[in-house]
């Protein structure tokens, strides 16, 4: 039996800050676009706390209560926004074929992706326990909290080495926790931690557990990795820097991956390799990781959508 496939000129996958805000102009440009919003509806924002830099929000606003607005606005605008998860992807010739989680096969003229990236976590109990009071993945969304205060970071690449240093600017003191006794940073990263007076980086050192009570984090238990020594840190933010894993999974051998499996874009563009296939946000962005670039980008994936379509 043929498989019957619904036909559509715009897919979206991924509902963050990007995925939105590519469906509200591609709804405006009347691609009549249909969005997956994936695992976690909303992105990563729906993990974070207060967002307090995106323009537009003097008050400052929490992360799932922006992401509800951007999905109100690309519905205004007629979006079809779908609540599943695309599983399997076949970009082998035009138009593209995408199946969904809710038994749907599409056909689609253009695809824009936008399924984001996901901080790596330690693993522990507590980590998870007090995320979003007192433990986060991005100092830059969350440091601004811990004005005055000292904090913990653990990772040693320049994702933690930018971030330790942009902490250190707001708190008090940062210690920085190193699972080896060296960074992987590139140099001139590791000079400026060396070099921030307020950075006190504990060599051969893991996380045992993160401590608080019902107001959040007040501390966290460390092991010295070489002598076993274990050493308790009076501190109020706990931030976690080892890395991200972009979502690209099911993408793999269907389009053009780094070597980190972030999606490849041409630059200043945000074309892949496939005609009429367009990554937006964290997916193709391990450099600045924000909502307003992501959203972005979001906007560029849409305007291209739209000019791909009407030049073919
Ligand atoms: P990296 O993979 O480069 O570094 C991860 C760090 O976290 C390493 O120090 C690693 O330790 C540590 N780590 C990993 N897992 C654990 C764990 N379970 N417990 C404790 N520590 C752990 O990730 P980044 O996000 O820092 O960087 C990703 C890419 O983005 C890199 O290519 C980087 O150069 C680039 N980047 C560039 C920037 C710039 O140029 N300004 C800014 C930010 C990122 P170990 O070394 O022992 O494995």
């Amino acid at each position: 039996m043929n498989e019957e496939f619904e036909k559509i000129k715009c897919l979206i996958i991924g509902s963050g800050p990007a995925g939105y805000t590519a469906a509200i102009y591609a709804s405006r440009a009347d691609l009549k676009p249909v969005l997956y919003q994936g695992l976690q509806p909303g992105g990563q924002l729906t993990i974070t706390t207060e967002v307090d830099n995106f323009p537009g929000y003097p008050e400052g606003i929490t992360g799932p209560e922006m992401m509800e607005q951007f999905k109100t606005q690309a519905e205004r605008f007629g979006a079809d926004i779908r609540w599943g998860i695309v599983t399997k992807v076949d970009f082998s010739a035009r138009p593209y074929k995408v199946w969904a989680d809710d038994g749907k096969a599409i056909l689609a003229d253009t695809v824009i992706i936008a399924t984001g990236a996901s901080a790596k976590w330690l693993g522990l109990e507590s980590e998870k326990k007090f995320n979003g009071q007192g433990v986060s993945a991005c100092a830059t969304c969350d440091g601004f909290f811990y004005r005055g205060k000292d904090v913990a970071l653990v990772g040693g690449g320049d994702t933690a080495c930018e971030e330790a240093t942009y902490l250190a600017k707001l708190c008090n003191k940062v210690y920085m926790i190193v699972r080896r006794d060296q960074f992987r940073a590139s140099k001139i990263m590791q000079e400026k931690v060396i070099n921030t007076q307020n950075i006190e980086v504990l060599w051969n050192h893991t996380t045992k557990e993160i401590v608080g009570d019902m107001s959040g984090v007040n501390g966290v238990l460390l092991q010295n990795v070489k002598t076993g020594e274990e050493k308790k840190l009076d501190i109020h933010g706990f931030f976690v820097a080892i890395g991200h894993d972009p979502n690209t999974e099911i993408f793999k051998g269907e389009i053009a991956l780094d070597e980190t499996n972030y999606i490849i874009t041409e630059p200043g563009s945000t074309k892949t390799n496939k005609e009429g296939i367009f990554a937006a946000g964290d997916v193709q962005d391990h450099h600045y990781r924000q909502a307003i670039t992501a959203a972005g980008t979001g906007c560029m994936a849409a305007i291209e959508a739209e000019r791909f379509l009407s030049s073919n």
